[in-house]
């Protein structure tokens, strides 16, 4: 339940403001990769901009710890078309047509109709396919049906087993089809209505009667089924589930990564290498047991300074909330950056005594709340190029009740952004007040950093299910009430005096300054990144509008957060913190509530009344001015990149090159990186 918080609105930091130094150890020193007169941007195309990350740390890590990394990157980077075929049947069909044409067109480069299919091209890499990464709606293409026609005809090989060109120009050109990855529409078949890959020729309610079937109500480690395969019908009209798995569907991806993997196993130490070879059985087996096993143990490791994600992981994607897309990550421990996360960590359990919640539904005893800081050296699946800048799993209920849960907070992404933002004019615009923005100036970075932390580390953790509740029971409202509820948590925390008393903040300032952004953002400025007309629909942002919404709402009598008209332009301000602070405590409350009793309907109620529809005269406001401040709403990454030093067939040393140019590294990966058919 990684977070993808808003990063265009933690902005202007003059300096890194470092508060870690209790547990810093003074690494040797290397000779620093030289990555002078770099630009934080690399590349702008419609609502989009990328940046590179730098990877401080790197060289002065032991050799085996940098061969690690070098292998479990290889084997991030080998499941990129999986991605590709979760998002959409025939994204790697569009994707590969499209980068012939690219590659080997010899006309004018200049050409509007190629420098809308480039533009095209660039979404597609980026969303990896051909909807929306976020908005999930189908892109429109810039350039002429008749152009690419005559495109196709002359660069693009047919390609093995794939579609009609036919076909391929109604899916890129026809709005009407497959409009939509994820369709989550209260009352529509959410199974039939969206274009993922997850299911094919099957309904919402087969799909619903399949798992029913399936779950055994009384197993208290219940099994994620249905979590590693798609749902579809064979021959005879029968369900059945194609795993991905090796011998299933994807093995020649998954083999890939198995290569890797146990490349990474033969330099890990224990306990990482049995968990790496855990992980290879389950991709060997396609048992969801041993993914089960994996993540235990996984989730128990917390000496090892090198750490990853690899595998089916996160269920935002499926309008059910229950199939994985791939993701991977590559990381290693921040060992500057600790203390913030350690003093949270040994006071767990003051914070879950303390919440403002029904103390039944207080966890007795916090276990294995594990926190730290990373550095992030290489993104894949789902990780990239748009990528979390915290990270909190594993996503079972009752692993994390047992066993706990990982939390990290990455911060060499969050350092990039932070720079990539400095100066765009964004607070000016949309903060009336000055003392607002200069809270945020000053405290702006500390403030979003102690509540990703609060929010992964203590947050997600927090509570427990009453007597007979399984989880599952808010469907497809789950996502944005358990992101509202660690949200809540960490809003409501970092107001705290406690804070203070452990020395994690300077002054109560730091939560005003997040305080203000957040329910600026909630209610406004994260429109910009939606079109106008449209709901909202991701549930992190569906759970920012709902805490903003219902505290305006309820603490309206008191004036506690108000609009302000000034010079045409509306504004939304804090007037009272503390009984702000105050309703964010109601709120948790509540949606803790919610959770613990499975309580559907309330859940929906919450989400659809404050979550979904924009007023449409503030939504129109807030794209126009956006607009004019020209600041893409979306961000991702291009990696960097490692190289084996060999000597005499022996490795030596992993070399970081940072790369800056973003269609030389996703041409690079389709070529290097791509192991699927075009269709699966
Ligand atoms: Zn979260």
């Amino acid at each position: 339940m990684k977070t993808t918080r808003s990063i265009s609105t933690l902005l202007i930091m003059t300096l890194s403001f470092c508060i870690f130094n209790a547990c810093s150890k003074k690494a040797p020193e290397a000779e620093p990769v030289s990555i002078e007169n770099m630009p934080w941007v690399i590349d702008r195309f419609d609502d989009i901009k990328v940046l590179r990350y730098e990877v401080p740390g790197f060289e002065n890590l032991p050799l085996e710890q940098k061969k690690l990394i070098y292998y479990l990157s290889e084997a991030a980077k080998c499941g990129r078309d999986i991605l590709f075929d979760q998002n959409f049947k025939y994204n790697l069909t569009i994707r590969r047509a499209l980068e012939q044409v690219y590659t080997k067109y010899d006309g004018d480069r200049a050409n509007a109709e190629f420098v809308a299919m480039e533009k095209y091209l660039k979404k597609v890499w980026f969303a990896n396919g051909i909807h929306h990464h976020y908005s999930n709606d189908k892109f429109k293409p810039e350039f002429s049906r008749a152009w690419f026609e005559q495109m196709v005809a002359k660069y693009v090989e047919p390609q093995e087993g794939a579609i009609d060109n036919a076909l391929l120009y109604d899916i890129i050109f026809n709005p009407e089809l497959y409009a939509k990855r994820l369709d989550q529409t209260d009352g529509v078949d959410m199974v039939t209505n969206s274009a993922c890959n997850y299911y094919e020729g099957v309904t919402m309610q087969e799909v619903e009667d399949f798992y029913t079937k399936m779950r055994d109500e009384d197993d208290p480690r219940p099994i994620s089924y249905g979590l590693n395969s798609k749902l579809t019908k064979d021959k005879d009209g029968n369900i059945v589930e194609q795993v991905w798995k090796l011998g299933g569907m994807y093995s020649a991806a998954i083999q890939q990564i198995v290569y890797w993997l146990e490349k990474a196993a033969q330099v890990a130490a224990e306990p990482q290498k049995s968990i790496i070879n855990t992980l290879i059985n389950y991709y060997r087996t396609g048992d969801l047991r041993e993914f089960d096993r994996y993540n235990v143990l996984w989730v128990g490791d917390n000496t090892s300074n090198v750490d990853f994600v690899n595998g089916f992981i996160e269920d935002y994607g499926d309008p059910l909330g229950r199939k994985a897309s791939w993701e991977s990550t590559v990381n290693f421990m921040d060992s500057l950056a600790c203390r913030r996360t350690q003093i949270l960590s040994a006071n767990a359990q003051w914070f879950e005594d303390n919440a403002p919640i029904d103390p039944a539904f207080r966890k007795k005893e916090v276990k294995g709340v594990s926190a730290k800081v990373i550095t992030v050296a290489m993104l894949g699946g789902d990780c990239y190029p748009a990528t979390p800048i915290g990270i909190n799993l594993p996503n079972a209920d009752w692993i994390r009740k047992e066993y706990g849960s990982k939390s990290v907070t990455i911060d060499n992404i969050t350092y990039a952004y932070d720079k990539a933002a400095q100066g765009n004019g964004f607070n000016e615009e949309f903060m009336l007040r000055e003392e607002d923005r200069a809270r945020i100036k000053q405290y702006g970075k500390l403030a979003d950093d102690l509540h990703t932390d609060l929010h992964e580390c203590l947050g997600h953790g927090s509570g427990q299910l009453a007597a007979g509740v399984k989880g599952g029971e808010l469907k497809s409202y789950t996502s944005t009430l358990e992101e509202a509820r660690a949200d809540l948590f960490g809003l409501y925390y970092l107001g705290d005096p406690k804070l203070i008393e452990i020395g994690l903040i300077p002054s109560l300032d730091v939560a005003k300054a997040q305080y203000a952004d957040y329910i600026m953002n909630g209610m406004m400025t994260q429109f910009s990144r939606i079109e106008l007309g449209k709901n909202v629909e991701e549930s992190h942002m569906r759970n920012r509008k709902l805490i903003a919404e219902w505290c305006y709402e309820k603490g309206k009598k008191d004036n506690v957060i108000e609009w302000v008209k000034q010079d045409g332009k509306s504004y939304i301000v804090v007037n009272d913190f503390d009984a702000l602070r105050k309703l964010f405590g109601e709120l948790l409350r509540e949606v803790q509530r919610i959770k613990s009793k499975g309580d559907y309907e309330a859940g929906r109620k919450l989400v659809e009344d404050y979550a979904v529809k924009i007023d449409p005269e503030i939504h129109k406001e807030v794209l126009e001015r956006y607009g004019k401040l020209g600041i893409e709403p979306y961000s991702g990454f291009v990696n960097p990149e490692y190289e084996l030093v060999e000597n005499n067939g022996e490795i030596v040393d992993v070399k970081l090159i940072y790369k800056s140019n973003y269609v030389e590294q996703m041409l690079g990966y389709s070529k290097e990186y791509s192991f699927l058919p075009s269709i699966n």
